[in-house]
């Protein structure tokens, strides 16, 4: 694979992407994906505007909380609800 070009995973699968010698195009890898043999633009290969916008609000609740948990003065359960939270938020891929 061409280093200059980073695919994401296939969005039906989560398999690894291959592209075509000129990297002009890519598909997925997995025999049963139904992308397998699909030959698509690379650039259109790479958009998730879903899981981009997850992603911005995934972000916004991270710093909110973080903002929360910082504050001081907060009960104790409260900070301990935070930094669950936090934690568990930060275990989402990104
Ligand atoms: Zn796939």
């Amino acid at each position: 694979m061409n280093e200059q070009v980073k695919l994401k995973k296939c969005p039906f699968c989560g398999n690894e992407i291959i592209l075509t010698d000129d990297i002009t195009k890519a598909t997925c890898t997995k025999m049963s994906c139904f992308m397998m043999a699909h030959w698509l633009p690379v650039d259109k290969c790479n958009i998730r505007p879903l899981e981009d916008e997850l992603q911005e609000e995934l972000n916004i609740a991270k710093r909110a909380i973080r903002f929360i948990f910082i504050h001081d003065g907060l009960p104790d359960n409260v900070k301990l609800i935070c930094r669950d939270t936090l934690a568990e938020l930060e275990k989402i891929k990104e």
